[in-house]
């Protein structure tokens, strides 16, 4: 049950490193797609009229500098960790559009998916902890679980409520239930998506601390924006989705950062 051996602040500044460099490649494609689409219009444009050439030459120049601006203004907020302004809507347009770019970029350079989503999760964690500026009340805050983390042979029905759970401790659902009482904070398990959908609209949370594996991880963080969601990712000694377990450590310190006031 102990976390990875990797040594923490330089496994941090790799995922980091991996963001920013995927970050710059797609900004770069992007200006690349716009450089090259612009110059054929121009061309056809020209033909129907002169002044329509200059007109997308300016579209094309704001484009350019708007999005110079976002991707400047995240790496900045990266770096410094801290909170610039604009970066909560910023942290919204990586997660709606470059994330979905950094995924298909990233294994044709040799970086893979989930490595991708790993750097992801870590950068969107850092965004929401220095954009943290009030108080969450503990019961407007949502420990969502995977039902993976549950030992594969208990019997107990924990999705339909986790109070089922007659906490034997063979399994960190155990451990979680009493984190959340003590903290006063909510707790639920989801089998997936669509019950993890239901389990938010019901609890109407202001935060999420998530605990899952990349994949679903990212696809949570990308379908409940804006609604922020702190991932930790769980470990899977048995394999995906089987027996999996998490660094009960890491969550309470994620509780401790959003019920804290600053
Ligand atoms: S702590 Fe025990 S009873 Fe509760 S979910 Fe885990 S195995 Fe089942």
């Amino acid at each position: 049950m102990s976390p990875p051996k990797t040594s923490e602040p330089a496994f941090k500044t790799s995922k980091k490193r991996i963001f920013i460099s995927l970050l710059g490649l797609t900004f770069a494609l992007i200006m690349l797609l716009i450089l090259v689409g612009g110059w054929i219009a121009t061309i056809g444009l020209n033909h129907l009229h002169p002044g329509l050439t200059l007109i997308a030459q300016i579209i094309a120049g704001l484009a350019f500098i708007f999005l110079s601006g976002i991707i400047s203004a995240l790496i900045l907020s990266i770096l410094l960790e801290k909170d610039l302004p604009f970066t909560q809507k910023i942290r919204g347009l990586g997660i709606k559009l470059f994330l979905p770019l950094m995924e298909h970029l990233g294994p044709r350079l040799g970086v893979s998916k989930e490595n991708v989503r790993n750097s992801f999760i870590e950068i969107n964690n850092r965004l929401l902890v220095s954009g943290h500026r009030h108080t969450i009340p503990p019961e407007r805050m949502l420990l969502l679980l995977p039902h993976c983390l549950q030992r594969a042979d208990c019997q107990r029905r924990i999705t339909t409520s986790i109070d089922n759970c007659q906490q034997c401790g063979r399994c960190n659902i155990d451990a979680l239930i009493k984190l959340a009482s003590a903290h006063k904070v909510r707790i639920a398990v989801a089998t997936g998506g669509t019950l993890a959908r239901k389990i938010v609209r019901d609890h109407r949370p202001k935060i999420i601390i998530a605990v899952a594996c990349e994949r679903d991880l990212t696809s949570g963080i990308h379908d409940t924006f804006p609604l922020p969601v702190y991932g930790i990712l769980n470990q899977r000694p048995e394999g995906p989705c089987w027996n999996t377990i998490v660094d009960v450590s890491e969550i309470e310190k994620a509780l401790q950062i959003f019920l804290k006031k600053v």
